[in-house]
């Protein structure tokens, strides 16, 4: 099903995201987490495609995947890393070879150690480029990716609008949001990009935080505004991430919580190929904010948090 087609009936969207693992061995874990995701019948399921291109095969079989053995809607992303335009038109004939209907449309960032983004020769310089070219070839619902605080190399939130107005006005129909970790920032972007003429849905991504590593990694990477209550905690926190684990997942559910009482238009969190925040967040919270028909208990009653 396509997405767009979905969003524009404004029944709230619930979506997933997990990624290709690294490691072969680790394909076992990830299709037992999609598994369990799946319980929650999601709107979609998004799979991300490696930094440099890298997991251009995986992040196509695994779509494939969840589309045609879990029968779930996917999304697939693509960036324009690495490829030139006749790359881009062979992976999208493939995906629509393949049945896969939707795709999230992203520039990608630039190698490890290198400021600016360079396009190879032939390729794409920013998503809005990609997603006319995407429009040009196929039929698909494309998404692009908002920036709450705005992306790190934009001059102004003003341009970085301006520049999500233009992936809109290409032929994207609906909007995911970078992770943010406090709210108002979401709704003031949501308030301004309607104002700058995206009338598109914007569905926020929601993290669940993992352990302190992997916040300083998120702080380097996405540079989120982090409330005071949320760092001082994890600072506190630092030496034990079972706990850190914990609090975050209570964070998250808070957050989104909040960003239902404020009619968003769905959520979407960021799984880290884990299902157990998932389920913790839903049984424990959302799922008496979701709408009867949305969700139905899984098999095994109410929260089963063994960790996947
Ligand atoms: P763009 O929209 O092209 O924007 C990049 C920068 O250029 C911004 O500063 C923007 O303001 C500016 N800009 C855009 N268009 C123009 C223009 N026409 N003229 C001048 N300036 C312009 N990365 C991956 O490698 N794989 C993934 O699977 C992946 N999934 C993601 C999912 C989500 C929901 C999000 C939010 C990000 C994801 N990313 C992923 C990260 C993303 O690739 C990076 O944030 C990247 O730096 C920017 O991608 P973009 O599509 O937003 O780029």
């Amino acid at each position: 099903m396509k997405i767009g087609e979905g969003l524009s009936t404004g029944r709230f969207s619930l979506s997933f995201e997990v990624f290709p693992p690294v490691r072969e061995g680790n394909l076992g874990n990830l299709y037992k987490v999609i598994t369990e995701l799946s319980e929650y019948e999601p709107h979609f399921i998004s799979v991300t495609y490696g930094a440099g291109g890298r997991t251009r095969d995986k992040t196509i079989e695994i779509a494939h995947k969840v589309k045609e053995e879990y029968g779930q809607n996917v999304l697939a992303h693509l960036t324009c890393v690495g490829s030139t335009r006749d790359d881009i038109a062979a992976i999208l004939d493939e995906l629509k070879d393949r049945g896969i209907e939707n795709i999230l449309a992203l520039r990608g960032d630039p190698p490890e150690g290198e400021e600016t983004f360079t396009p190879v020769r032939d390729g794409f310089r920013y998503a809005n480029e990609l997603v006319e070219f995407i429009v040009s070839r196929h039929r698909f619902s494309i998404g692009v990716a908002g920036y709450p605080q705005k992306h790190p190399e934009a001059p102004s939130f003003e341009a970085d609008l301006l520049n999500l107005k233009r992936k809109v006005d290409a032929g994207a129909d609906f909007v995911i949001t970078q992770l943010f970790f406090e709210n108002d920032e979401f709704y003031r972007f949501r308030d301004a990009a309607i104002k700058t003429g995206v009338r598109v849905p914007i569905l926020p991504g929601i993290f669940p935080l993992m352990n302190y590593k992997q916040f300083l990694r998120i702080i380097d990477l996405c540079r989120p505004t982090i409330p005071s209550r949320l760092g001082e905690k994890v600072e506190r926190l630092r030496d034990k991430p079972e706990e850190i684990e914990k609090y975050g997942v209570e964070f998250a559910l808070e957050q989104s919580v909040d960003l239902m009482e404020n009619e968003v238009a769905g959520l979407h969190i960021y799984t880290m190929n884990r299902s157990w925040p998932v389920k913790v967040m839903i049984d424990e919270g959302l799922r008496g904010l979701l709408p009867a028909d949305r969700l139905r208990t899984p098999p095994g009653g109410e929260t089963k948090t063994t960790k996947t």
